[in-house]
C-alpha cells in the first residue's frame, strides 16, 4: 500500500512542477500510468516479490495464484490480455488454458515462437467466474502491468481483446476502430487484436484475427532482420 500513495505522490508533485494545479473529474483521468511515472523496477523477480501478497484490490480475496506473466526479460513482443481464467489461476501462468493453446497455434501460425516473447494480463487475479475486471480493480492493478512494461522494454505490444486494448491506450474507443492500427505508447508500437476466447466463442472472426496478426508478424519480422 505504500507503494500505492508513493507512486500517487511522486505523479502529483510531477504534475505541480509542469503548471497542473487542478485534476479533471474522476471519468477524465488517463487511466494508464505513465510509463516515466514510476519507479523501474530491477528486475521480474523484483516486481514478483512485490506482487506476492498483493491485496491492493478485491480480486486478491478468492484468487487461488497470482499470474505474473511469463517469457524473457529481453522480449521485444509483449503480448496482454485481460485477465487470468480458471486454468491459469490453477497453475499460476498466463494463458495455459483452451484460449492459450489457441494463442500458442496463432503465433506458430505467423512463425512466432511463445518462448520468445513474453505474455502477461493487465490484472492478475482471477475475477471470479471469469468475469471481465472492473475499473477499480484494473486501476489497482496498473503500477504492475506499467513495471513490467519499463522493465522489459519491448518494442511492440500486442493487446488481446477490448480490456487490454482500451487500458493500455488509455482510450474508450471500440475494438473494431482500434484493430488494423499501429498505435504509439511511448516509443513502443502497438497493435490490438481479439482475445483468443473470444475467437473460440466467435469462429468468423478468426480472419480478421489473421490478418492482424499478419501486421504483427510484418513489424516484429523488420524489426528481427533490424536487430
Ligand atoms: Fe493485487 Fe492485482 Fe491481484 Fe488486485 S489483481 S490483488 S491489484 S495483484
Amino acid at each position: 500500500m505504500v507503494d500505492v500513495w508513493e507512486d500517487l505522490l511522486r505523479y502529483l508533485e510531477f504534475l505541480k512542477r509542469i503548471g497542473v494545479n487542478t485534476l479533471p473529474a474522476r471519468k477524465n483521468i488517463r487511466r494508464f500510468l505513465d510509463l516515466d511515472f514510476t519507479p523501474p523496477p530491477k528486475s521480474l523477480a523484483e516486481i514478483e516479490e512485490e506482487i506476492k501478497n498483493c491485496t491492493r484490490c478485491k480480486l486478491h480475496r478468492t484468487r487461488k495464484n497470482i499470474v505474473l506473466g511469463e517469457g524473457p526479460e529481453t522480449a521485444r513482443l509483449m503480448f496482454i490480455g485481460e485477465a487470468p481464467g480458471k486454468d491459469e489461476d490453477l497453475e499460476g501462468r498466463p494463458f495455459v488454458g483452451r484460449a492459450g493453446q489457441l494463442l500458442d497455434q496463432m503465433l506458430n501460425t505467423v512463425g512466432i515462437n511463445r518462448s520468445e516473447v513474453y505474455i502477461t494480463n493487465v490484472v492478475k487475479c482471477r475475477p471470479p467466474g471469469n468475469r471481465t475486471p472492473q475499473p477499480d480493480e484494473i486501476e489497482a492493478c496498473l503500477p504492475y502491468l506499467t513495471k513490467q512494461i519499463k522493465l522489459i522494454r519491448p518494442a511492440i505490444i500486442c493487446t488481446l481483446g477490448r480490456v487490454a486494448a482500451q487500458t493500455v491506450l488509455a482510450t474508450t474507443s471500440d475494438l473494431g476502430s482500434l484493430r488494423g492500427k499501429i498505435h504509439k505508447l511511448d516509443d513502443i508500437k502497438v497493435l490490438v487484436t481479439y482475445h483468443p476466447a473470444y475467437l473460440l466463442r466467435n469462429n468468423s472472426q478468426k480472419s480478421a484475427a489473421f490478418e492482424d496478426l499478419k501486421l504483427l508478424k510484418k513489424l516484429y519480422g523488420d524489426l528481427c532482420k533490424i536487430s
